[in-house]
């Protein structure tokens, strides 16, 4: 049996070495402008072996990145990382390797670990949405012999339970529960989110 070409370059790489090599920028929360949509705010997020963009939703592996940076496919991806990074694979055509049936393969982790990294960063922002609400609503709390509520205690107030609904899902949810609220959060929540989160950090 060969040896998935896919897999072992995936796994003999360091991503951001790899996307640094290149001449991506990786900043120190391990973020980089997307490649796959306009960005001009770190969104694209390396974790283990692969990378995932939480605005546009692209993701994948090391190969996935090659092949968008140089224009290639992923057998020739495979093939300038083996020649750059010296990994040493003998990818000569007397070895006969199957690359569709690794292909296949491939495509189904990378979707797989995109959804896991979305899964990891949704969660710590919204950790933070919801202590920024949480102070919020203490720092704004409503003097009784005024009468008047500040409007970001009612934000406050009016955000704090979707966003710990949220939370909740996110850590406890069924995978069918956590696929629907990704699919939600893509659509119409995304950029509210983003734009708070710019806001408050
Ligand atoms: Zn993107």
């Amino acid at each position: 049996m060969f040896l998935d070409p896919f897999e072992y370059v995936k796994d003999n790489t360091d991503i951001v070495e790899v996307a640094e090599t290149y001449g991506l920028e990786v900043n120190n929360q391990n973020k980089a402008l997307c490649l796959f949509h306009p960005d001009n705010n770190p969104s694209m997020s390396f974790k283990d072996h692969y990378f995932h963009c939480f605005s546009c939703g692209a993701g994948g592996s090391v190969i996935d990145l090659v092949m968008e940076l140089f224009e290639l496919s992923s057998i020739d991806a495979v093939k300038k990382i083996n020649n750059d990074f010296g990994l040493g694979l003998d990818l000569s055509p007397g070895q006969k390797i199957d690359f569709k049936e690794y292909e296949k393969r491939r495509q189904e982790k990378a979707a797989v670990n995109g959804f896991k990294i979305w899964l990891d960063q949704t969660y710590s922002e919204y950790c933070r949405l919801s202590r920024y609400y949480w102070e919020n609503m203490l720092r704004y709390k409503p003097n009784p012999l005024i009468g008047w509520f500040h409007p970001l205690y009612v934000e406050a107030i009016h955000r704090w339970e979707p966003i710990n609904y949220i939370l909740d899902i996110l850590s406890r949810g069924s995978p069918e529960e956590q696929i629907q609220l990704y699919q939600y959060l893509k659509e119409v929540k995304q950029r509210e989110c983003q734009r708070t989160l710019q806001q408050c950090f």
